[in-house]
């Protein structure tokens, strides 16, 4: 994905994608790290389309069951 300046300096800048998947799991919306070409580290999007479903969001739909006894 092709990131402007402008939108690399006001996002969140995280330094791996699993720090980025970390956040993105505790947002209250579907969100999507991905790898910024500006600077190197991750941002997140809110554009999901065509993205695929990270682990933790496959296992939140999966497990939509109820918590153990
Ligand atoms: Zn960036």
């Amino acid at each position: 994905m092709r990131t402007r300046p402008g939108i690399c300096r006001r996002k969140v800048r995280y330094a791996s994608e699993d720090a980025a998947l970390e956040a993105a799991a505790k947002a209250p919306f579907p969100l999507r790290p991905y790898r910024c070409g500006l600077c190197r580290q991750y941002h997140l999007t809110s554009r999901t389309k065509g993205m695929k479903l990270p682990r933790f969001e496959i296992e939140r739909r999966r497990g939509l069951r109820e918590p153990a006894p």
